[in-house]
Formats: structure tokens, C-alpha cells, sequence
């Protein structure tokens, strides 16, 4: 394997967590095969998680109707970011691959990565309405989320209490991953550390390690492309691609599921 950049996007507020663990992980197994790695530590940086006017320097389009879209978009095109998020997206631009370490909160990113997501991937620099999906402006990079929950992973499934984790996955691996363009490689979730005797802690951690060995050559997870949709009807799915799709016993995703039964771990796993 060629030697890559990787970011990892970290949020836990103590080096004794498992986070930090998992995280430290990838860092010395991907450092040992020549991968550059460079850490974004989220509650190390105070990363501000509001996306607020102070993330332009100097004076705003409309100070009245503040559109922050539109606004970071003119602030980027004329650098005038703020320099935390210019940092960022200098890191990000460099990367390969981009690995978000965190403990789930409320069934997502904690607050503070949600607001690395909303002020980093601004327009423009990371999506517009032409550069999106499968045309997106990351579809030469990887992503990945990896994560520890404080549910067992029954809870997670499709008959537990949560719901399916599947479900639960689609607005951060589609909505914000797939939807910049990134190629989303298949979640890490480390289940219930917590709870689990240290003799299992340390076997995830090493089933991660393992998995770190071959994580970039890994196929990612697969998302219906933007050519099957029709931009003139509003984003509907084509109807030859619906017509292929009526016999088939599930729907395309998760979320395009066309009012059948959910592809099974569609989210969860590589060539399913
Ligand atoms: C605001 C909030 C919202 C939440 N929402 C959800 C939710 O929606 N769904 C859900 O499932 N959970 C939720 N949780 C629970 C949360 O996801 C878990 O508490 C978290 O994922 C646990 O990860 P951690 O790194 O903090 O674990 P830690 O408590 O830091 O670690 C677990 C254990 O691993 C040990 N450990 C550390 N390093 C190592 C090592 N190298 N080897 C072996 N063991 C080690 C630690 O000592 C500890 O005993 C929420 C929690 C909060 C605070």
C-alpha cells in the first residue's frame, strides 16, 4: 500500500477512555505502515462548535439576514474563514482518509464533532449543488466512522430497543459522508466498552488493530449513484432504475428503500 494521509477527527474529553485507546490505536498501526497522520483532538483544541458570524474575519454580506452558507461560501472564496476552520480544511484537503473517533451521544456525534462537521464542510469548499453524492467534492478520499456506544449491540439491532443501528447510521454515513462524496468505509463500533470485562475491551481493540492493517484497501459501503436520480423531477429515483427494481425482495438503501424491506446491514458492512 502507498503511503497515505489520514486525519483523525477525535472527541473525548479524557486520554484514559477507551476512545483515546481505539484512536491511539489507529494512530500507531497506520503510522507503522507510512501513513502521515495528523489528529484533530476536539476538547484539546476548545474546537468552538457554534457556527456563528465570528467565523468570518472582518465584515459580513448581510449583517441583517446572516445566511451562514452563503456566507462561509464568499468567506472561503476570499479566505476569509477563521483560522481554526481554514486549519481544518487544510488538513482535510491533504487527507486520504478521515477517521471520526467518538463515543455515540444521543444516537450521533457528540456536540462538539457535530460542530467540526457544520463549520468545517462549509459550501463550496466541501459540497454545492453540482459537486454532491457520487459526484461529490471528497470522491477521492475515504471516511469512516468509529465509535463506542453504551448500548449492547441487541439493543442496536432490528428487533432491540433502539432500533437498527442501520437506521440510526444513515443521516451521518449518507447525509454528511456520502453526501460530500466521500467513499464511506464500514463503521467501527465498539460495543458497550463500559460494561464489557477488560478481558473483551481488549480483544475489540485488538480485532481494530487488525482491521487497521487493511482498512485502506477496503471496499467501501455502497450508496445509490446520482445518476440514477432525476435532477429535472426533483431528485426522484429514474424511472428505468425503479422498473429494475421491482423484483427485487429489498430496497436500494436505507433510506431509499422504496417501501420495502431494508437491505440487511447496508450500513454496517461492505458489499451488502
Ligand atoms: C451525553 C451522552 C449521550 C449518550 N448517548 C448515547 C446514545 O445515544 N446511545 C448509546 O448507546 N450510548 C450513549 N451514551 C453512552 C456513551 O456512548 C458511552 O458512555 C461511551 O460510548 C463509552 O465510551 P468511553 O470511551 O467514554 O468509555 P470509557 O468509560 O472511557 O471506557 C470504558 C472502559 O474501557 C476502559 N479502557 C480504557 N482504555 C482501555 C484500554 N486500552 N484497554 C482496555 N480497556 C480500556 C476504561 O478504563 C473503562 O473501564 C451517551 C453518553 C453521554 C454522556
Amino acid at each position: 500500500m502507498a503511503a497515505k494521509k489520514v486525519l483523525i477527527v477525535y472527541a473525548h474529553q479524557s486520554s484514559g477512555s477507551f476512545n483515546a485507546a481505539a484512536k491511539d490505536a489507529a494512530m500507531e498501526v497506520l503510522a507503522g505502515q507510512d501513513c502521515t497522520i495528523e489528529e484533530s483532538d476536539l476538547y484539546a483544541m476548545k474546537f468552538k462548535a457554534t457556527a456563528t458570524a465570528e467565523d468570518i474575519t472582518g465584515d459580513v454580506k448581510n449583517a441583517d439576514h446572516f445566511c451562514y452558507a452563503e456566507e462561509t461560501k464568499l468567506a472561503w472564496e476570499e479566505g476569509k474563514l477563521s483560522t481554526d476552520i481554514t486549519e481544518e480544511q487544510r488538513k482535510l484537503t491533504q487527507a486520504d482518509l478521515v477517521i471520526f473517533q467518538f463515543p455515540m451521544y444521543w444516537f450521533t456525534v457528540p456536540a462538539i464533532m457535530k460542530g467540526w462537521i457544520d463549520r468545517v464542510l462549509t459550501l463550496g469548499y466541501a459540497y454545492s449543488q453540482e459537486k454532491r453524492y457520487s459526484q461529490g467534492v471528497f470522491k477521492d478520499k475515504k471516511a469512516m466512522l468509529s465509535f463506542t456506544t453504551g448500548s449492547s449491540e441487541s439493543m442496536f439491532s432490528a428487533n432491540g430497543i433502539n432500533g437498527d443501528m442501520n437506521v440510526t447510521l444513515w443521516p451521518l454515513q449518507n447525509g454528511i459522508l456520502h453526501y460530500c462524496g466521500f467513499q464511506v468505509l464500514a463503521p467501527q463500533i465498539f460495543w458497550a466498552p463500559a460494561y464489557a470485562p477488560s478481558e473483551v475491551r481488549s480483544t475489540m481493540l485488538e480485532g481494530w488493530r487488525k482491521r487497521l492493517q487493511g482498512l485502506l484497501s477496503e471496499k467501501p459501503l455502497s450508496f445509490t449513484p446520482l445518476d440514477c436520480f432525476d435532477g429535472e423531477k426533483g431528485y426522484q429515483l429514474k424511472p428505468e432504475i425503479h422498473e429494475k427494481q421491482s423484483t427485487k425482495e429489498h430496497g436500494l438503501t436505507v433510506g431509499i428503500h422504496l417501501g420495502k424491506a431494508l437491505p440487511p446491514n447496508s450500513q454496517m458492512k461492505a458489499g451488502v
